[in-house]
């Protein structure tokens, strides 16, 4: 009988299961909570965003850190592929804005109690309350893992799907990324992704519980700008959060380490600098006795106005028809490009994933297994991939684990796969 362990109960390690079962092979799942799929549960506000419809460009386009290596093992499992596992085992999906695709039901409870019922007709033997210590690797071949409890487990194959480091409460605390160091593997740090910023500035934090849909944000350092998309971002007590956020975090975040970034927000992106300034000077027109202060609800939100009164040049009771064409056409400036400072991401407690970890040089892009340690392989968010929200995170998940779990099992090759998609990384 070949005995195949699997460390991690998540997304990866569940499908992986799957596919490494079959005559003649044992699978085991140490998990070490009390159930399966802790962070699946919460995925897509529990409503879990399991994949994206999109093509294969759009896909690796939208993974932020070696695309290129998901290559072979998106080709061998691909979205569409998630999708007809999930209808076959019975869960329907619906495609909603941006291509994301749900479970028709909305619970992401579905697609863990349908990954389980399955992992049980396979007869998958799962290890719930099982914390695996380490791995047990002989002449450079995987012999087993060791768990919490002393006991030595012999495997021929083990496949780490351990998960990174983010929301820790669901499990996921780094392991694989040590059991990766201690056989030599090299690991790339770690770092919070899809996660909120803190700013600098007090306005900034005065402004929380404030959202804005339709602007556009723009992040840069050194008068370069790096990023710049449209969307909808919100204030909190630390700084920014909201989908425009996560994204640029997840594009920018890593140019923190060479200090803050400049940002700007550009609060009226459908009219250009004239638009705008014929707009205020309408608002100007019709209410030329009041004060200018009185005048803004017409034009900002409420939280707003008190940030962009301390940043004009124009004071709050000053009357609107004594106000200057410069002040006026600086107020506009303002408008378009309201200034801050970001000083830092949130930690792993808020992020979405972790971006970092073991590197993809170390591992076989095409069977997931590790160069260096024959019969050790990584799936999921264990290995050095991230990508942006929208359900690209767990098809890396999906594909990498299909991967693993078939070459696991002996090697049995899938329906989509070919040489041609064998490319070294
Ligand atoms: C709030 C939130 C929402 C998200 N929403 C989405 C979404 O809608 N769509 C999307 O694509 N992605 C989403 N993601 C990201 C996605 O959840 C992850 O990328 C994905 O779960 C990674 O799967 P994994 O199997 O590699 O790791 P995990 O799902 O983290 O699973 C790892 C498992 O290993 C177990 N484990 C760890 N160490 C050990 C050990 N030593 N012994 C035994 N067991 C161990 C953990 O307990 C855990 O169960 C979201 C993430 C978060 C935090």
């Amino acid at each position: 009988m070949r005995e195949i362990a699997i460390i991690g109960g998540g997304a990866a390690g569940m499908l992986a299961s799957l596919y490494a079962s079959g005559p003649g092979i044992r699978v085991h799942v140490f998990e070490k909570n009390d159930r399966l799929g802790r962070k699946l549960f919460i995925t897509g506000k529990g409503r879990c965003n399991l994949t994206n419809d999109c093509s294969r460009d759009q896909f690796l386009a939208s993974v932020m850190s070696n695309g290129k290596f998901l290559y072979s093992a998106f080709t061998g499992f691909s979205n569409q592929d998630v999708v007809k596992l999930f209808h076959s085992l019975g869960v329907r999906t619906k495609v909603e804005r941006g291509n994301r695709v749900f479970p028709q039901s909305d619970h992401s409870s579905d697609v863990i109690r349908s990954l389980e019922r399955r992992m049980r007709e396979l007869q998958v033997r799962i290890h719930l309350k099982s914390t695996v210590t380490g791995l047990i690797v002989r002449e450079g071949k995987v012999a087993g893992v060791t768990l919490e409890n002393g006991a030595e487990i012999p495997a021929d194959a083990v496949l780490v799907a351990t998960g990174g480091l983010s929301y820790p409460v669901t499990g996921s605390t780094g392991d694989g990324f040590f059991f990766a160091e201690n056989e030599g593997l090299k690991v790339t740090a770690p770092a919070p992704s899809l996660v909120p910023m803190e700013t600098a500035e007090s306005y900034m934090t005065d402004m929380q519980g404030l959202s804005l849909r339709n602007v556009e944000l723009r992040l840069g350092q050194k008068g370069k700008v790096m990023f710049r998309e449209f969307g909808e971002m919100l204030f909190t007590h630390f700084g920014i959060s909201g989908p425009l956020v996560l994204t640029a975090s997840a594009k920018v975040g890593k140019n923190l380490a060479k200090g803050p970034l400049q940002g700007e927000i550009d609060l009226k992106p459908a009219l250009d600098a004239e638009q705008l300034d014929r707009r205020i000077l309408r608002d100007f027109e019709e209410n030329k006795n009041k004060q200018f202060k009185n005048i803004l609800g017409g034009l900002l939100p409420s939280k707003l106005i008190a940030p962009a009164l301390s940043l004009s040049s124009i004071a709050g009771d000053a009357p609107v028809h004594g106000i200057e064409k410069k002040d006026r056409l600086a107020f506009g400036r303002l408008l378009k490009a309201f200034p801050f400072t970001v000083t830092g991401l949130r930690g792993y407690d808020e992020a979405i994933i972790t971006r970092g970890g073991v590197s993809v040089r170390e591992i076989n892009p095409r069977t997931m297994e590790a160069k260096k340690v024959s019969g050790l392989y990584f799936a999921g968010e264990v290995l050095d991939l991230d990508a942006l929200t929208g359900g690209f995170n767990l098809q890396i998940a999906w594909s990498t684990a299909h991967a693993a779990g078939v070459h696991m099992s002996g090697g049995k090759k899938s329906d989509n796969e070919s040489e041609e998609n064998d490319h070294e990384f």
